[in-house]
């Protein structure tokens, strides 16, 4: 029997109302993992007065010992890497080789980055002449969380750690596709100090995360997941006029130039899109090449792509693993028959196969497509799996144009040695987030986030900060007060 996992409030798993339990499997084995409790409403107002309690706890404690905290839960990250690795991998079917390296080490360096900042976190003074004002940057209160699926525990660091530097308290509601990990997030806080309260769980799907966007006592909801969501988390969140930070999806070009170093640039484009088996927001999947470069790029990279490791994701060689779930790989299969039939090339991979040890996965070789025009579906959807386009291009003005033609601004990456050329591209292109020489690095000190449709706020950096505390003026008065009558 797969165990069953309760919520977590209030510093501890708690049995949920509902009498309902959603279930998570492995995707590369098709293993059942675990029962998931649902979180009824009732669990929902529950986790939201837990955490109304422990944002008093929390925000009245000095930013130095959140801080400390913080790092506390960073350490137990760290030491915990590979079975939390593991955990990750059971959960999205991504190979254990990317997971044991980035996904809980990146998540660490988040808190590591927060906690050293809580105590960094202070007003302005403003001087007024005789009189001077200062500002105080104040939490917000209880903070919801929504997370997707790709990378879970890496996302639900991401949020929590900025929101929890702040002072404010946190209800997180992961993806229901892999709810696993923000529960042993939930544990290592708790290990570390964290008041009760401060970080809640309430798993379920679609409906327990719309009531949290309209739940009138939850201050902001930060979601990371499609434009569609998105759309729908924003006009919830309307009704109570809450804070909103949204992370969505992508269309992102990415531009090499024909002065570039040519294997940087395949390197680039092979992170681009096959990382996680192309379950990458920011990925850069309209790969512009100029045209005099094209057949040597075309070569290299196709040597590269074939040899890449399909498998296993728990075998450490294995470079592509499992798609998150049947109707997700039918998805992709579908785009790459679209794409052909629309006439593009189907220069390499983009077929179903079966990994004799886990026959029940989801694999797809990684597509790489030529002859891409700019208005066919595989060029303006988010494909979101291992896709690529590559369009040729002539000139600079010309590829900027056609890069932000789209309604995505996520990412952007430009590949040329004339350090010039690669400011002024990356300067007139619609993207939150870009890249030059190099594609999807995401230090945790660097604002992450999208233009347009892509988003709205910004994650890392001292930027989500912003996001997390408001703004208290305090004006002074050092004289007499001027009163006309
Ligand atoms: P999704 O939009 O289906 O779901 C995301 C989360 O929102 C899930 O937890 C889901 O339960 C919840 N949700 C769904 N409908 C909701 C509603 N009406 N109200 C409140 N919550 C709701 O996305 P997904 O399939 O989990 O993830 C893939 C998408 O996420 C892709 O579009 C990808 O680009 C995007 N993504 C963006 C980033 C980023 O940082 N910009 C990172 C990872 C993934």
């Amino acid at each position: 029997m797969a165990p069953v996992q309760p919520l977590y409030i209030h510093g501890q798993y708690a049995q949920a109302n509902s009498g309902a339990c959603l279930t998570t499997c492995n995707p590369a084995t098709g293993e059942l993992l675990a029962r998931v409790q649902i979180a009824a409403p009732s669990d929902i107002d529950r986790a939201v007065d837990s955490a109304a309690q422990g944002f008093k706890v929390w925000s009245a404690l000095p930013p130095v010992e959140r801080g400390r905290i913080l790092r506390r839960a960073q350490d137990i990250l760290r030491a915990r890497n590979d079975e939390l690795a593991t955990l990750e991998v059971q959960d999205t079917g991504k190979p254990l080789q990317e997971a044991r390296v980035v996904d809980v080490a990146s998540g660490a360096d988040c808190l590591e980055y927060y906690a050293g900042l809580a105590a960094a976190l202070n007003g302005e003074v403003i001087n007024l002449g005789q009189s001077f004002a200062y500002t105080r940057r104040e939490p917000l209160g209880v903070c919801a969380a929504i997370g997707a699926w790709n990378y879970p525990l890496q996302i639900a660091c991401w949020k929590s750690a900025p929101a929890l530097a702040c002072g404010n308290a946190v209800v997180y509601k992961p993806s229901e596709e892999t709810p696993l990990s923000a529960l042993k997030l939930a544990e290592i806080y708790t290990e570390a100090g964290l008041p009760a309260g401060v970080f809640n769980v309430v798993n379920g799907g679609a409906a327990v995360g719309a009531q949290l966007a309209k739940h009138d006592r939850i201050k902001k909801i930060s979601l990371t997941g499609s434009v569609p969501t998105g759309r729908q988390v924003m006009s919830a969140a309307a009704e109570t006029l809450k804070a909103v930070t949204l992370e969505l999806g992508g269309k992102s070009p990415l531009i090499i130039f024909d002065d570039c170093d040519l294997d940087n640039a395949v390197s680039a484009a092979l992170l681009a899109n096959f990382y996680t088996q192309g379950e990458i927001c920011s990925n850069g999947t309209r790969v512009f090449v100029q045209d005099r470069i094209l057949p040597a790029f075309l070569d290299k990279l196709l040597a590269r792509t074939r040899k890449m490791v399909i498998g296993d994701p728990m075998n450490l060689e294995t470079q592509v693993g499992s798609l998150i779930h049947e109707k997700h790989m039918n998805r992709v299969l579908d785009y790459i028959k679209i794409g052909q039939e629309e006439g593009a090339t189907l220069l390499h991979g983009g077929k179903r196969v079966i990994v004799p040890e886990c026959a029940a996965g989801f694999f797809v070789e990684p597509a790489i497509f030529t002859n891409v025009r700019d208005d066919m579906r595989i060029a303006q959807d988010e494909i979101f799996g291992p896709v690529l386009s590559v369009l040729g291009f002539r000139d600079e003005d010309e590829v900027i144009t056609r890069a932000n033609a789209t309604p995505f601004g996520l990412a952007a990456g430009v590949f040329t040695q004339n350090l010039t050329r690669g400011h002024r591209v990356i300067a007139r292109l619609e993207a939150g987030t870009c890249w030059i020489n190099t594609y999807n690095i995401t230090p945790i000190e660097m604002p992450f986030g999208g233009y347009k449709a892509s988003g709205l706020g910004r994650e890392n950096g001292t930027e989500a900060l912003h996001h997390f505390t408001q703004t208290k003026s305090v004006y002074v008065e050092m004289g007499a007060v001027d009163a006309p009558y």
